[in-house]
């Protein structure tokens, strides 16, 4: 068999895993057979994702770890059983208000997590990347890395300022086997869409069937949400020797809202 499309079993840092695509994506890595670091901000509900993918015979550890802190990222790091040849930057958040309405504070949050937050744990896990010779960084995107939807202003800008960060990095670790790409979805159903489907409900003052199929479904020509196994598979995919040159580029999963 080709080496190219051999499953390598790696060992796979998930921010955010505790929830929605983060604990979706740590399921079927290891699945998959990768060994997964499952982190998010409370170590009590990633020990319950951890137990599960144990449970059912995989491998996994879990580890509380906070984007937003210098201090949590070190002790995060210090505290794994096996180097992470793979990180998978997830954590995230959404505010929706429109933009006089949105507490300054609360919009640099959102960048503290989901920019900032990625390139200070980026920066931590690098150093080994470089050492051992391998190195995978996936971002979570979003579909709002591409294009824009109103009241979402902090989002996007994130989203976005994700691809060229990523673009950055991709120049800047060309010289080894290291990658960093972006997967950017469309909607996934998870308790951060459901917070949206009522959030957008309010604003709009619509009920929230009428937001998910106006709002949510209808800019997808294929009209059903994106799944966690498709996620997983583009992750696989991007971890594999095939993808060894394909660096600095989004991965577009958006059941064809950008093709019109
Ligand atoms: P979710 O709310 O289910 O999970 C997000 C997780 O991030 C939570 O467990 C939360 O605790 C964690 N988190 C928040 N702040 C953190 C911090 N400072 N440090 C570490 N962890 C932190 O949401 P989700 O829908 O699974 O979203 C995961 C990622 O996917 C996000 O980056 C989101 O932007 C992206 N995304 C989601 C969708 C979707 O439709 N659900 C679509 C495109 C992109």
């Amino acid at each position: 068999m080709s080496t190219s499309t051999t499953t390598l079993t790696r060992s796979v840092l998930i921010t955010g895993a505790a929830s929605g695509i983060g604990a979706g994506l740590a399921s079927e890595l290891a699945q998959a057979g990768h060994h997964v670091i499952v982190t998010d901000l409370d170590r009590i509900e990633c020990g319950r994702v951890a137990d599960r993918i144990r449970s059912g015979g995989g491998s996994a550890e879990a580890v509380a770890l906070d984007v937003t802190s210098d201090a949590s990222v070190a002790a995060a790091l210090a505290a794994l059983s096996r180097p992470c040849d793979v990180l998978v930057n997830n954590a995230g958040l959404q505010h929706v208000a429109p933009l006089e309405e949105f507490p300054i504070g609360k919009w640099d949050f959102l960048i503290q997590v989901m920019l900032t937050g990625v390139a200070r744990l980026t920066r931590a896990v690098l150093p080994g990347m470089r050492a051992r010779g391998f190195g995978r960084v996936v971002n979570i995107g979003s579909i709002h890395s591409l294009v824009a939807s109103p009241f979402k202003s902090a989002y996007v800008a994130a989203k976005h300022g994700l691809v060229g960060f990523s673009k950055a990095l991709a120049l800047e670790t060309a010289a080894v086997d290291i990658t960093i790409n972006t997967i950017c979805p469309s909607y996934v159903r998870t308790p951060l869409v459901d917070q949206q489907i009522a959030d957008q409900a309010r604003i709009r003052n619509m009920p929230e069937s009428e937001v998910m199929s106006r709002i949510m479904l209808e800019p997808m020509p294929k009209g059903v949400f994106i799944g966690f196994d498709e996620l997983a598979g583009i992750t696989s995919f991007l971890v594999s020797p095939a993808a060894r040159n394909i660096t600095g580029q989004t991965i577009v999963v958006d059941g064809g809202w950008t093709a019109r």
